[in-house]
């Protein structure tokens, strides 16, 4: 050991042989996935429309050509397999769990499909919630994905951590809505990936505007959008603002939003994404 150590080595520059790297909390793949890029969609708070716009980011990569998939980490408000119209259980095998394959291609996995009754509440602690986020990653047989979407739980707290500690996070997409509230909160998200050295790829302000059928005015029901400002202030490149649009919630509630007409709202994201996490 060097004279000059401190025995701290996140502070001392000195190297001797007692130095130790930084900890790992990465957790081990399934030997069964392959996983090319896994990207988080957060928001501060719940019902701004994230696994709405997970399921989106999904179904548009996959229409791409691309073999998309969803790990839903909202343990105690999943939706995704609503959303996709999965309502069959998954199996394991000696290798493990097989993910659900939506209509569209889109392997899922999420509590809901282990759970005996969709409408079962989950009633567990925070660590069993996180621990079981984390078996999504290690438990679960993917086979060959270009891009998993992780459904996160809304806030900073627990699951979300393990989520950018245990999984190799390469970006989160930020879903908020237009009001001042959640524009506040949204930054405690955008912060929270500063933290764990995650790069935000893009911003999505859902519910940004209702476009009338009849004259096509554009109403914000939710106020101004404060998209640009918030993307500026953060050095986010990408930004997509999604309408309040009846037919999506129709398409998510009849299970089939794999097919809903997003026109291009969000095409100005998928190719930011391909350009800069490009995987062939
Ligand atoms: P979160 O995951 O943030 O809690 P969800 O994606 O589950 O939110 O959305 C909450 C509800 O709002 C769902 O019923 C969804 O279909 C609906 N919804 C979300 N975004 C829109 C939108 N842009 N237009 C219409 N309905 C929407």
């Amino acid at each position: 050991m060097s004279e000059e150590c401190t025995h701290d080595c996140s502070s001392c520059g000195q190297e001797c042989g007692d130095r130790t790297e930084p900890q790992s909390f990465l957790a081990q793949a399934n030997p069964e996935s392959r996983v090319k890029k896994v990207i988080g969609v957060v928001s501060g708070k719940g019902g701004v429309g994230k696994s709405l716009v997970t399921s989106l980011l999904a179904s548009a990569m996959q229409k791409k050509g691309y073999q998309t998939a969803i790990l839903d980490a909202d343990i105690t408000g999943p939706s995704i397999p609503r959303m996709f119209g999965i309502s069959y259980k998954v199996i394991g095998n000696e290798n493990g769990l097989i993910p659900a394959t939506a209509a569209n291609g889109t392997k899922v996995m999420s509590v809901n499909l282990l759970l005996p009754n969709e409408t079962d509440p989950v009633v567990w602690r925070g660590p069993i919630i996180a621990g079981t986020v984390k078996q999504f990653w290690t438990d679960v047989c993917w086979g060959d994905i270009d891009y998993m979407f992780v459904d996160m739980p809304p806030g900073t707290g627990d699951v979300p951590l393990t989520v950018f500690q245990s999984l190799p996070v390469d970006g989160i997409v930020v879903v908020t809505s237009p009001q001042e509230l959640v524009g506040m909160i949204v930054e405690k998200a955008v912060k929270m990936a500063d933290i764990t050295h995650t790069p935000v790829l893009g911003l999505v302000e859902n519910m940004s505007y209702f476009e009338c059928p009849d004259c096509h005015a554009k109403h914000r029901i939710f106020g101004d959008s404060h998209i640009e400002e918030l993307a500026a202030r953060h050095g986010i490149e990408a930004s997509a603002r999604l309408p309040i649009n009846p037919a999506l919630a129709a398409a998510s509630d009849r299970g089939e939003i794999a097919s809903a007409d997003t026109a291009d709202w969000l095409d100005g994201l998928t190719a930011f994404i391909e350009a800069k996490h490009g995987v062939k």
